[in-house]
């Protein structure tokens, strides 16, 4: 098994675990719900990850991946949304749980 993505981020990691089922990759999600353990344990290790289950998966998996996600390089530090208390990845400027939809 090859761990592929990590985010505090539960949403994307869900997100990314459907797109990889679509494309008939095996995978999934470990630390789904470790987030009770922030505080006692590295809050890094908390972080929900998903896994593919064959190794020879893992570069297509990552295509998908990086196809997924916004495609800005990430620059800068995770921030916390002053509203709600959601870590948001660097590259969003609004909290998605907080901001009014908002067309892409
Ligand atoms: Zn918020």
């Amino acid at each position: 098994m090859r761990r592929i993505y990590t985010s505090p981020n539960r949403m994307f990691v869900g997100l990314l675990s459907g797109a990889l089922s679509d494309h008939g990759i095996d995978c999934i999600i470990r630390n789904d719900y470790l987030g009770g353990g922030v505080g006692d344990l590295p809050a890094q290790e908390c972080w929900p990850e998903l896994w593919v289950l064959r190794d020879h998966d893992e570069a297509r998996a990552r295509q998908i991946v990086e196809a997924v996600l916004p495609r800005q390089p990430i620059t800068g530090e995770q921030w916390r949304c002053p509203t709600c208390g959601e870590w948001l990845e660097p590259q969003f400027g609004a909290c998605w749980r907080c901001a009014p939809a908002v067309d892409p």
